[in-house]
């Protein structure tokens, strides 16, 4: 049965790292590693997992400041879409550099497009991409799982002030990406607690 477990591993942004998990094959995806941790390390370890890939929903500082971290330790690709593949490696465009805490980190190792699978075990993961938040904010869907990065939050939305964030560009990624899936989908965002599609639909007051 696939489960999904949340760590904080960046207190001070309450960024949500998300694992993915087979809890009978152990096959799993692990999901904005935002800082260095040993907890997600000894969860995987204790529970036998394989992790297949290191997904970025997108490159700001504080959802990718693990990222040397945990590819070395968990020795799995990392997987960002296209748009956003140069955050990596770049801390203005990732924010790092304004924050005080600059990054120095890997490239990635498989670029994203919309409609793209990510297959683990015999699960798979959807690529959808939802610009607004930056150029390249993914979100991916596992069953009724979706992985919403900084694009949807419970009862908000993501902010769009910063570099290659658009207003219009969220607003049409949630109505035509988030809001067409079953309303009995979890969502699962990159701060905050998890909701579903049926309840923003109703509820979200920035999406009408
Ligand atoms: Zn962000
Ligand atoms: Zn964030």
């Amino acid at each position: 049965m696939l489960k999904i477990k949340p760590f904080i591993l960046l207190p001070s942004y309450q960024t949500n790292t998300w694992l993915v998990y087979d809890d009978e094959t152990g096959d799993a995806l692990f999901f904005d590693p935002a800082a260095i941790g040993t907890e997600p390390l000894e969860f995987i370890k204790e529970h036998n997992l394989k992790v297949h890939a290191i997904v970025i929903t997108h490159g700001h500082g504080d959802h990718i400041g693990g990222l040397a971290y945990f590819k070395k330790h968990l020795d799995a690709p990392i997987l960002i879409h296209e748009a956003d593949a140069d955050m990596l490696t770049d801390n203005k465009k990732n924010l790092s550099e304004y924050i005080g805490m600059p990054l120095e980190l890997p490239s990635a190792d498989r670029k994203l497009k919309d409609g793209d699978t990510i297959t683990f075990g015999a699960h798979e993961g959807k690529v959808l991409h939802t610009p607004g938040h930056t150029k390249g904010s993914i979100g991916v869907l596992i069953d009724k799982f979706l992985i919403s990065g900084d694009t949807l939050f419970e009862m908000s939305i993501g902010r769009t002030d910063f570099p290659g964030g658009s207003y219009e560009e969220i607003i049409n990624s949630i109505k035509t990406k988030f809001f067409t899936l079953d309303e009995d989908t979890i969502v699962y965002p990159g701060h905050g607690p998890r909701t579903s599609i049926g309840m923003e639909k109703l509820n979200n007051p920035f999406v009408r």
